[in-house]
């Protein structure tokens, strides 16, 4: 078993640490809020004064902050630190720059390093079915794999440094899009006399099935388990739904990639958050769109 030093116990860490407590591994936890550290205590974690404190004896360190800078200031404190060939893992969602930065960072101390973002929210985190999407060498993705296993349902190498972080922002870039499309269709339908059930029965068959109407429907009914049933309480924030077209975005712009539809989305999700509707869920965009939100 293996000691894995965990840094940022947030609404995705804790759960994530807690699945590889229960794997056998030993977790040195470390974040700045003394809540989390005590949920991190109450999972079997072993809480740590600070994040050089969580180096103690790791092998590993695996890191879920809020954003790119976060990373690289942790890298930059944490690698010159840690033992030679530790291998360090990013599962946070941040821009593609600070990953190859922070894979940079790992290299020039002769760490290994793996981006790993994910997805599935915090329900996959806690029930360990996340997908990971991994950008790093063979020899960084091959040593990964076994200690991202009892947090995953899934785990794809997407390639080289950073691709991780780089099929995160695509995907999630055609989910903000196609979850805009299926609520324009919807907003129609209504117009049109189309019930929610008809449109639903229709399309989710059709070529115009996608995630969005099939597995999380906007609208209340056709899919039980979806937002709309539960007023359009999370599941995935709207305002995470920014954070990540906005990286695409900026992901767009360094690579000079013409991506229309996704600046779009974004702008509209911005719309949206900035109209007090940040915490609501991301397919709760269809109300926007009627006009019908504060
Ligand atoms: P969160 O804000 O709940 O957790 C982040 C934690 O990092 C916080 O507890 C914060 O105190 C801690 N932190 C910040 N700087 C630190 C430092 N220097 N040292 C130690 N701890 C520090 O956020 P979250 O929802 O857990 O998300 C974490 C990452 O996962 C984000 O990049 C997010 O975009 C991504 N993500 C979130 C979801 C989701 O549904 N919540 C889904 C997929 C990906």
């Amino acid at each position: 078993m293996t000691t894995i030093a965990f840094i940022g116990l947030g609404n995705m860490g804790n759960p994530m640490a807690k699945n590889l407590v229960s794997a056998g591994h030993t977790v040195n936890g470390f974040d700045l809020v003394e809540a989390n550290l005590a949920t991190a205590m109450k999972n079997g974690v072993t809480v740590s004064s600070s994040a050089a404190d969580a180096l103690n004896g790791a092998e590993v360190v695996i890191t879920m902050l809020p954003a790119g800078q976060h990373v690289v200031s942790v890298y930059s404190e944490l690698v010159p630190k840690a033992a030679k060939g530790t291998l360090f893992i990013d599962s946070s969602t941040i821009d593609v720059d600070s990953a190859r930065k922070a894979h940079q960072l790992a290299k020039d101390h002769q760490m290994l390093s793996v981006d790993a973002p994910v997805s599935g929210g915090v329900g996959g985190a806690d029930a360990g079915t996340l997908t990971f999407m991994a950008g790093g060498t063979e020899q960084a993705f091959a040593k990964a794999g076994p200690v991202l296993e009892p947090m995953a349902g899934r785990i794809v190498h997407c390639g080289e440094p950073g691709s991780g972080q780089a099929a995160k922002i695509c995907n999630n870039m055609i989910l903000g899009i196609s979850m805009i499309a299926v609520g324009e269709a919807f907003a129609l339908g209504e117009k049109l006399g189309l019930s929610h059930q008809a449109l639903f029965d229709v399309a989710s068959t059709s070529s115009g099935q996608c995630w969005s109407i099939n597995t999380y429907c906007p609208v209340p009914g056709p899919v039980p388990t979806s937002p709309a049933n539960n007023g359009y309480k999370p599941g995935f924030a709207a305002a995470l739904m920014v954070k990540d077209l906005n990286l695409a975005q900026q992901a767009a712009q360094s690579v000079g990639a013409i991506t229309p539809l996704g600046a779009e989305a974004a702008q509209l999700y911005r719309l949206f958050d900035a109209t007090g509707n940040g915490g609501t869920d991301f397919s709760g965009i269809i109300n926007f769109l009627r006009g019908g939100t504060k």
